[in-house]
């Protein structure tokens, strides 16, 4: 089969760049080339740019009820092509077929008709005034305006999931948008290029050029006709954002890395339904969610027991080709993040991990023999102040860390440069509360990992993130409130 050949989307055309440069995009599971994607420059999206600005004010006056019904009609035509769109995610990212299949797809319907809802339910605000006179007061009402053309800039891990979190509260707060992909998976962003022009959204609200961050996310957060900048992605590129955004006073938004802790106390619940979820949360998709308990630490009154069962399940978990049903851990993304996580594992053996299980790189026969597979690992030995436990490596790899009592769990969970998830597992309803409010994170899940409700407020703290999506965060960061006050 040739490689695909994908195309920018520019003022309602699919369209290759300017410039006709490509990269290569590779399959994880096997290191081969299957699809070429454009290397987009400043040219591309200055083009982008201005369709967008065409496009905006007929979008922000287009009626709220046929921006939401553009967006379920996007989200139908994915929902209807679902195999395929899944099948492309697993082959581009890695990640095995049944998580395409059964979440990142599914969850990128969600996003576009759950923001296709909310923005009907949106309300604003208003102020009545008294004035000391009986006839007399005046009435205030925040008038929340879309902000004209959006820029959204989206990582590799959770990619058209990602993406659609993104657009779909800039469109369907009637702002047009410029859209990034990760150039490590372009492909199903690209696949909903094509489906957007057939669900009939006009030319220009909705722009998506591919390319590298240099050459196409840093134009588009210079660009001064792009008003806001939602950004999810590494921490340093976070950092390069910002620092771009703050001379011209640009809004934005940050979703960047995390090391996150998981915390088992000696009252949890560990039956195997519990402990299967703790499994997951530090090895789901190979462990690349920036939401990952990559820091499992467990009160020392159990430690032993608990390592034990831990360890029996993760040595349970298939690594494979990802188009089997039976793999829970396909590839990792790229030949260089394999090395990096491969690099990490190294490091901390070498200052004195005792590794449990894993460690290695994983060789699946046939297909997927020169694919970048890494063992699920799992090691302890070292401090929570160790590179290993302070850098997020971003694969299947999870620390343990023992803890004596509660206000020592809340101390090394808190002493991270990251602030994005905790999970704690207790039973005990108080500490459940009181751990919960001290720890320095956006996000608490108890008794549970991943469970989400679009409604909830997402996001990290300290070098994690700044702001906030979902719900009617997301809107607001779309929109610019302005008071208006009437007197009468
Ligand atoms: P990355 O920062 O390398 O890239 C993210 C996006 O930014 C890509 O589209 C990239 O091309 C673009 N980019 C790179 N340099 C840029 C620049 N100078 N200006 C503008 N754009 C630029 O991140 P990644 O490796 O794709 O993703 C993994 C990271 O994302 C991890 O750190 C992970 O924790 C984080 N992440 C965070 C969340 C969250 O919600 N907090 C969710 C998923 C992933």
């Amino acid at each position: 089969m040739p490689n695909l050949r994908l195309a920018n989307l520019i003022d309602g055309r699919l369209v290759a760049p300017r410039a006709d440069r490509w990269l290569d995009v590779h399959e994880p599971a096997t290191g081969e080339v299957f699809a070429h994607c454009p290397d987009s420059d400043a040219d591309d999206v200055a083009e982008a740019v201005a369709a967008a600005q065409r496009a905006a004010p007929a979008w922000a006056n287009t009626p709220i009820e046929q921006r939401a019904s553009l967006l379920n009609r996007l989200a139908e035509l994915i929902e209807q092509d679902l195999d395929a769109f899944a099948a492309l995610e697993s082959r581009d990212s890695g990640k095995p077929l049944a998580l395409a299949r059964n979440l990142d797809i599914p969850r990128a319907v969600s996003n576009l008709r759950y923001f296709a809802a909310a923005i009907q339910g949106w309300d604003s605000q208003s102020h009545a005034m008294a004035l000391g006179q009986p006839d007399s007061g005046a009435i205030n009402y925040t008038l929340r305006q879309p902000l004209g053309v959006v820029g959204c800039i989206s990582p590799w891990n959770l990619p058209l999931y990602l993406f659609t979190w993104k657009i779909a509260p800039a469109l369907a707060a009637g702002n047009a948008v410029v859209a990034k992909p990760s150039e490590v998976t372009p492909c199903t962003a690209a696949r909903l290029a094509g489906l957007s022009i057939q669900a009939g959204f006009p030319p220009g609200v909705l722009n998506i050029v591919q390319g590298r961050g240099p050459g196409v996310g840093q134009p588009l957060v210079e660009h001064p006709g792009v008003k806001a900048i939602s950004f999810t992605g590494s921490t340093a590129t976070g950092a390069a954002i910002a620092a771009a955004a703050a001379p011209r006073f640009k809004k934005v938004s940050l979703e960047m890395g995390g090391k996150n802790p998981a915390i088992v106390f000696d009252d949890a619940d560990l039956s195997d339904a519990n402990l299967d979820t703790i499994v997951r949360s530090g090895f789901a998709n190979q462990g690349e969610i920036c939401l990952c308990g990559s820091r499992l630490l467990v009160q020392r009154s159990i430690y032993e027991r608990f390592r034990e069962r831990y360890l029996e399940r993760v040595q349970r978990l298939v690594v494979g080709d990802p188009q089997d049903g039976s793999t829970h851990l396909g590839a990792l993304v790229s030949q260089a993040h394999f090395d990096k996580v491969m690099r990490c594992i190294a490091e901390a053996r070498e200052v004195g991990a005792t590794v449990l299980c894993g460690g290695e790189a994983v060789q699946p026969p046939g297909r997927c023999a020169h694919g970048w597979f890494v063992a699920p690992t799992v090691f302890e030995g070292l401090s929570n102040a160790s590179t290993a436990h302070q850098t997020e490596i971003f694969g299947p790899v999870v620390g343990l860390i023992p803890f004596e009592d509660e206000a020592e769990a809340i101390a090394l969970a808190n002493d991270s440069r990251y602030g994005l998830a905790a999970s704690v597992w207790t039973q005990d309803l108080s500490r459940a509360h009181r751990v919960a409010a001290a720890l320095e994170f956006g996000i608490v899940w108890t008794n549970c990992w991943l469970l989400r409700d679009l409604r909830t407020p997402f996001g990290g703290v300290k070098h994690s993130g700044m702001g906030r999506e979902g719900g009617t965060e997301a809107l607001a960061f779309v929109t610019e409130p302005k008071n208006i006050c009437i007197r009468y």
